[in-house]
């Protein structure tokens, strides 16, 4: 925790943006750094934030979004961004 302060959702959506992406269901979709990003920022602008300043904060909101209820609505929104970049790549067409 650099910051001294962190996103719980950020963490959790990058770490699922980036899951999504090395499966078989989304192979088709553009894997760059930028389009990743794009994913991830879309889907978080569209999700509330958890900030937490300590580990024990980090764990215990982790655990909370965690469930299954959860793990629902912020995987609709996930998939809602990677089809939404991946429709309309913001990518530079050189790399
Ligand atoms: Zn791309």
């Amino acid at each position: 925790m650099d910051k001294g302060y962190i996103n719980v959702m950020e963490e959790m959506v990058a770490t699922l943006v980036n899951f999504y992406m090395t499966g078989n269901e989304y192979q088709t979709f553009c894997k760059c750094k930028k389009c990743r990003n794009d994913m991830i920022a879309l889907s978080l602008n569209n999700l509330p934030s958890h900030y937490v300043t300590t580990e024990e904060g980090r764990e215990r909101i982790y655990d909370q979004l965690n469930t299954e209820e959860n793990r629902m609505w912020i995987n609709k929104r996930i998939i809602n961004a990677i089809h939404i970049v991946g429709k309309y790549p913001k990518h530079d067409n050189t790399d």
